[in-house]
């Protein structure tokens, strides 16, 4: 949502399309994007839902929801808000309360096993990372790699991220391409 890209006038913008296991639960109209990152996404979310376990028969949901500035602009970006019907910030609040009771736990094995879990099952935060490793994504010429949500903070790449553009993110991961 940050940066212009270079304005191109004939750009064809298509919906992000559904997959084998998963499925995109939002209107076409809430994530029009390029060609490219149309299928940079088909390939990191197909890859995601069968990594967590989802199948051609029971596909996992995805749900968009349009942006407005920056790259959204050209089409070259998309704001994903909700995975298996939960949003991202209740991913968000699972996630910092299971890491929190892991902290007050005093068994390392305990805690180790706490952390595991979550990080086993938390949908996004799974997400997050599949996002982040697997997708080749923008990265403007003097600026960070175009991955936003809510656990940059903690996970990067972005580390350095603002409090108010980490605020803009606590409910969506943004990527750009
Ligand atoms: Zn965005």
């Amino acid at each position: 949502m940050l940066y212009d890209a270079p304005f191109r006038s004939s750009i064809v913008r298509v919906p992000v399309p559904s997959g084998r296991a998963y499925r995109i639960d939002s209107p076409p109209g809430n994530a029009l994007v390029t060609r490219e990152l149309a299928d940079e996404l088909r390939k990191v979310l197909e890859r995601f839902a069968m990594d967590v376990g989802f199948s051609e028969s029971n596909p996992v949901g995805i749900f968009f929801k349009p942006g407005v500035v920056g790259h959204h602009k050209f089409g070259r970006a998309a704001d994903i808000y909700a995975v298996a019907g939960v949003g991202l910030d209740r991913w968000k609040e699972r996630w910092d309360a299971a890491i929190g009771h892991a902290s007050r736990v005093p068994n390392a094995e305990e805690k180790q096993g706490i952390t595991n879990m979550e990080g086993k099952n938390n949908l996004g935060w799974r997400l997050y990372k599949a996002l982040q490793v697997y997708g080749r994504l923008a990265q403007p010429y003097g600026y960070p790699i175009q991955i936003f949500g809510p656990w940059t903070r903690s996970e990067g790449p972005w580390k350095y991220i603002s409090d108010r553009l980490l605020h803009a993110h606590r409910d969506h991961i943004h990527v750009a391409k």
